[in-house]
């Protein structure tokens, strides 16, 4: 049986996650300020972590499975998870802060609801058990709550589905919080070799479907802003987008930038029984417009919303961002007061999050305040809620303002499928595009195994047909291109 000091070996990531989450710095693990041990005894993982002066202990029978393979997944998934809420508990006490979602960190916090349920809990309990266990607030664990129950009505995930991703990573400037690969689309010169390679391989996907006996599902047109190609362009990506991966349930397509949008790219969306496009704001202020970087105003939002109205597009979504620079609670107010009059059919709430290469991180910009992050996060829930909308997916991500979350709402029967797949990576994805990121999912063992295509927009092009090979290995288990 392997040592559970064994499972250990990258958990320092998560720890340092936790001591940031705490405010504190880094340093405490390498100065040997904080220290931890682990050990199995009598059937238990016991975890003891120190530091100033104080300690934390914490107990975990050791799970068992008939199947080797399987025991090992949990034993170590089990060892990880206790080492975390030690830590956690350890820091807490010397802290004496309360972050919002407790000790869940380096976990998707819906999969733990679902673990309660799986345990035999009904949904109230399952609340309860995640605020006692977790220490997460119980305003949390009614949102995870509420988020599961809306997934549930969703048709279930099986083996047999497999979701597409499309990514065009061209913008027409770039966000000063952006950590994708999207370039800047300039004059347009690298568009059309892009395409050409871009099509080959969603060719190639076809057959990778067919072969491997999956039912399409959903299919997602994101980036970058696939609405930034021109209108031939686009009208071209949709089209072989339709020709490739015909009868899907559900497609979006990205229109992120209200500025790229034109009455007849609408057309060809609403032609194509398109139903679902994201045209977004991110804020309403334009002064933090022109802060983030977007080359567009708050009129120019309420000018695309009428336009895609008026072209019959049925269900727009709005991403919005908690905490951008410079931006308090009555800014945000501005922000939601938009959303209400604007009315679109779902409304994504994202919380500023400033990542590595970012310029916002480059530039060294602060994270908001806690509090007022959590405050417009509150704003953000009220305004769905008034609007009649529901969360249906959710998840966190690292250096995120005020430790908050992302949340997708929507209207009664406007769940976008997609977004609940890839969040709850329960279904195969076949992604196509630079900085795509192809997954197979093997629910039974808790794993999944990734293939990403290259990011960079100019050995993508070069090289698509060996992506293309390594997405058909990855699906099919051939042997994929030598590097
Ligand atoms: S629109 Fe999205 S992909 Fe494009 S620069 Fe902004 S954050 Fe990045």
């Amino acid at each position: 049986m392997t040592d559970p000091v064994a499972y250990l070996e990258t958990i320092q990531l998560d720890l340092t996650n936790l001591t940031h989450l705490f405010a504190l710095p880094e340093s405490v693990w390498s100065e040997g300020r904080f220290t931890y041990t682990m050990r199995e005894e009598n059937g238990e993982f016991i975890c003891v972590f120190r530091g100033d002066g104080r300690e934390a202990e914490m107990r975990q029978s050791v799970p068992d499975h008939p199947d080797a393979r399987l025991r090992e997944l949990h034993r170590k998934r089990v060892c990880r998870r206790l080492c975390r809420q030690t830590c956690y508990a350890l820091l807490r006490d010397v802290t004496g802060m309360h972050p919002p979602w407790g000790s869940m960190t380096g976990i998707r916090p819906t999969r733990l609801f679902y673990e309660a349920l799986e345990n035999g809990l009904d949904a109230e309990d399952a609340e309860k058990h995640l605020v006692e266990h977790f220490d997460i607030l119980p305003g949390k664990a009614r949102l995870l709550r509420e988020t599961v129950e809306v997934q549930q009505q969703l048709p279930p995930p099986a083996d047999s589905w497999a979701d597409v991703y499309i990514g065009i990573p061209f913008c027409t400037t770039r966000c000063t919080y952006c950590s994708f690969s999207s370039g800047e689309i300039g004059k347009g010169e690298r568009v059309e070799p892009y395409l050409e390679a871009l099509f080959e391989e969603m060719r190639s996907g076809t057959q990778i479907l067919r072969d491997a006996g999956k039912q399409l599902r959903a299919v997602y047109v994101g980036g970058g802003t696939p609405t930034s190609l021109n209108e031939d362009q686009f009208q071209r990506l949709l089209d072989e987008m339709l020709a490739c991966f015909p009868g899907a349930s559900e497609y979006t397509v990205e229109a992120g930038r209200p500025d790229t949008l034109t009455p007849f790219k609408l057309r060809a969306i609403r032609e194509r029984n398109i139903r679902r496009i994201s045209i977004n704001p991110q804020t309403m202020n334009d002064q933090t417009l022109k802060v983030i970087g977007r080359a567009h105003t708050a009129e120019d939002v309420r000018r695309a919303y009428a336009m895609a109205r008026e072209a019959g597009i049925g269900h727009i979504n709005m991403d919005v961002i908690a905490g951008l620079p410079g931006e308090h609670a009555e800014d945000f107010a501005r922000t939601m007061q938009a959303a209400l009059e604007l009315r679109p059919e779902s409304l994504t709430v994202h919380t500023l999050a400033i990542k590595r290469t970012s310029r916002l991180q480059i530039e060294k910009w602060p994270l908001p305040d806690g509090r007022e992050a959590a405050e417009m996060v509150e704003m953000g829930r009220r305004t769905a809620q008034e609007m009649g909308m529901k969360p249906y997916y959710l998840y966190r991500q690292k250096y995120m303002a005020g430790n908050q979350e992302n949340v997708g709402y929507a209207l009664p029967g406007h769940a976008c499928q997609y977004n609940v797949d890839i969040m709850e990576e329960n279904t195969h994805i076949l992604a196509f595009g630079a900085g795509g990121i192809s997954k197979r999912v093997f629910p039974e063992e808790g794993h999944i195994e990734r293939q990403p295509n290259v990011s960079n927009i100019e050995i993508y092009i070069e090289r698509h047909a060996q992506m293309a090979e390594k997405k058909r290995a990855l699906f099919l288990g051939e042997n994929a291109a030598e590097e």
